[in-house]
């Protein structure tokens, strides 16, 4: 790359000499202007010789060297040598607006990296950053959570979904010496990893390193600009080639040179960089100006579908309420007393993240995993086994179906976490949580981005869900939903609607909910894994406001792609109906399509300071 940038800029000065010094008109000249040509336009000479060999006749390399040799040949010295220059320039402004913005999405997704446990020699619990974890360190994964390094199962059983690295949907059973690999989920248990490897050498360590625009889900209007490109470039190729040799037949004094010039401009005007370049490029930018925002987007894709969306869906617990539940009140039942109840449930939710895990288990951390297996039933409970008890912990819905005599209890306007012992049910803890200060009205402000409905689905119950969904002013609310209830909900919303839903969540009783949404938001840095892998947009910041920010983002994005395209098919329009007229340079031709990708990087960049 040095290399490259110092022929360049040798050749430019090369260049300047060359003009500043008129040489006599002699051989001599030709040469130095071919070797000026051939040191500033070699990227360009050398990529054209490789498509050729891919069979690729008409690239845009191949349009520019054409056109280069093509000025050349007409003694256009000057023209033939800013071709390649210009564009180079064009090439350096862009790549340095897009290295920028992957550092942002690099940056960010460093930072989406949680915290995780890991068990120090005298046992204890200690936080750490995944980049410190030592091979042979061992480390607690809980339900939801995502591996963070390679290593073995040390405890624990139960299965883990690797879709996201091998794209299996059927999620592998491991056990106590199994191998697991970074990347992959823990779907409703809790084990004991022992790593094998340190972050960075592990798989996925390397995907994060890796980021890369191929990667990201090509909205539908690049595809279209890449298709139309394939078309677009043979046809003005035609042109060129019918205005080179027609006007022979028509007009009275054909000059060869003439025509042949002006059939040069219309061949710099088919080279398709603009849109090709500035199209996806915009996209580009606008991931990395989300990502300066702390908006990890997965897409171009999802932009275009955020900036029409009409109906937005929230999830309750965790996602508008503060998440950091506390205990209320614990009742005992049937000679339980209060702390027995609290007791067995902590060691049921020992192995799960959920907020109401996090306030029952506070300071109490279980990891003595023998004779314990336990599953998590998200958006419901929590069956755990250990020492020959078996314990349920959820709603008093989950407990009904489990087969437990639950008394008839009145409604409270808490959380409510049931309780049941071998059968029998023991008591019930109530909790709290505060409503988020951002999700107050929330529902008004999105209104003023032409949201039409917006809406709250939780499990919780009825009573809560109106309360709640008064306060965000919301339109409606739906209760006591399980995770795929919450899927039922939002396919019921998609018959027959124009525009489109998103939905917003933050557990991994949301992640069906956010992989049918047509567009899936996690929210908050403590969300669980599994969500935030499965949405199609993670908010590392837990508030709220953060999505209207999103959509209104979108619909910034989204417009300035519109005026890109436009400015970049207006620009060539423009210098093909000049060329024709012989009034167009082929260093305009290839200014206009160079400066149509600067304005596209300027004019994206603008929103950078928005
Ligand atoms: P939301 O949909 O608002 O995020 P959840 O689906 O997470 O709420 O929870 C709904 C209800 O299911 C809770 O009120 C609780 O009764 C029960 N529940 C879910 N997960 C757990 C858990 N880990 N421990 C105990 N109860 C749970
Ligand atoms: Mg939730």
């Amino acid at each position: 790359m040095k290399l490259n940038k110092l022929i360049f800029i040798s050749a430019i000065l090369l260049s300047f000499v060359k003009m500043l010094y008129q040489f006599e008109s002699d051989k001599s000249v030709d040469i130095i202007w071919a070797a000026i040509i051939f040191l500033v336009g070699h990227n360009i000479f050398i990529k054209t010789i490789s498509d050729f060999k891919k069979k690729e006749f008409f690239s845009e390399f191949s349009l520019m060297s054409i056109a280069t040799v093509g000025a050349f040949i007409l003694g256009e010295y000057i023209e033939a040598a800013l071709i390649p220059i210009i564009y180079n320039l064009g090439e350096l402004s862009q790549s340095y607006a897009v290295k920028k913005a992957k550092k942002d999405i690099q940056n960010l997704k460093q930072s989406k990296l949680k915290e995780v446990e890991r068990i120090d020699e005298d046992g204890k619990l200690l936080l750490v950053s995944p980049l410190k974890i030592e091979i042979n360190d061992r480390i607690i994964i809980k339900s939801g959570d995502l591996i963070p390094v390679d290593g073995t199962v040390e405890n624990g059983k139960g299965y883990v979904d690797i879709s996201s690295i091998t794209g299996e949907v059927i999620p592998i059973y491991v056990k106590e010496g199994d191998e697991v690999i970074s990347g992959s989920i823990c779907k409703d248990t809790s084990l004991v990893i022992k790593a094998s490897k340190k972050f960075k050498d592990s798989n996925y360590g390397k995907i994060l390193a890796t980021i890369d625009e191929a990667s990201f889900n090509k909205s539908k209007y690049e595809k279209f600009i890449t298709r139309f490109a394939k078309k677009y470039v043979p046809f003005v190729a035609l042109a060129a080639i019918i205005t080179l040799i027609f006007p022979y037949f028509i007009v009275e004094n054909y000059v060869f040179s003439d025509w042949f010039y002006r059939s040069l401009v219309i061949l710099m005007i088919s080279c398709p960089c603009a849109f090709l370049v500035s199209i996806p490029l915009s996209y580009f930018l606008g991931l990395g100006l989300m990502a300066k925002r702390r908006i990890i987007c997965k897409g171009g894709e999802f932009i275009d579908i955020l900036a029409k969306t009409n109906k937005v869906f929230f999830d309750k617990t965790g996602t508008l309420t503060e998440g950091k539940i506390y205990i209320v009140s614990v009742q005992g039942f049937n000679g339980f007393a209060r702390e027995d109840v609290l007791t067995e449930a902590q060691i049921a939710e020992s192995i799960s993240r959920h907020p109401i895990a996090k306030a029952i288990c506070e300071n109490v951390m279980i990891c003595d995993y023998e004779n314990f297996e336990a599953k998590e039933f998200p958006g419901e409970g929590i069956i755990a086994n250990y020492n020959d008890n078996k314990i349920i912990v959820g709603s008093k819905k989950f407990l009904i179906k489990n087969k437990i005599d639950a008394p008839d209890l009145p409604e409270t306007e808490f959380i409510e976490v049931w309780v049941a012992k071998n059968g029998k049910f023991i008591g019930r803890i109530l909790l709290d949580d505060k409503l988020k200060k951002d999700s107050l009205c929330i529902g008004e402000r999105l209104k003023k981005l032409k949201i039409k409905k917006v809406a709250l689905l939780t499990g919780d119950t009825k009573i809560k869900a109106k309360k709640i969904c008064e306060l965000i002013c919301g339109d409606e609310y739906h209760a006591e939903l399980k995770p795929l209830d919450k899927v039922s909900v939002l396919e019921k919303e998609k018959e027959n609607m124009n525009g489109s839903l998103i939905f917003v969540g933050d557990g991994i009783n949301d992640a069906a909910a956010i992989a049918k949404a047509d567009v899936g938001i996690s929210l908050g840095k403590y969300g669980a894994d599994i969500t935030i892998e499965t949405a199609d947009i993670a908010i590392l910041d837990g508030s709220p406001e953060k999505v209207t920010e999103t959509i209104l983002l979108s619909k910034k994005i989204f417009s300035i792609v519109v005026q890109n395209t436009s400015i970049a098919i207006g620009i060539k329009l423009l210098i093909f109906i000049l060329g024709v007229f012989g009034e167009a340079h082929i260093w305009q031709a290839i200014l206009a399509d160079v400066g149509a990708t600067l304005i596209v990087v300027f004019n994206s960049l603008r929103l950078m300071r928005a």
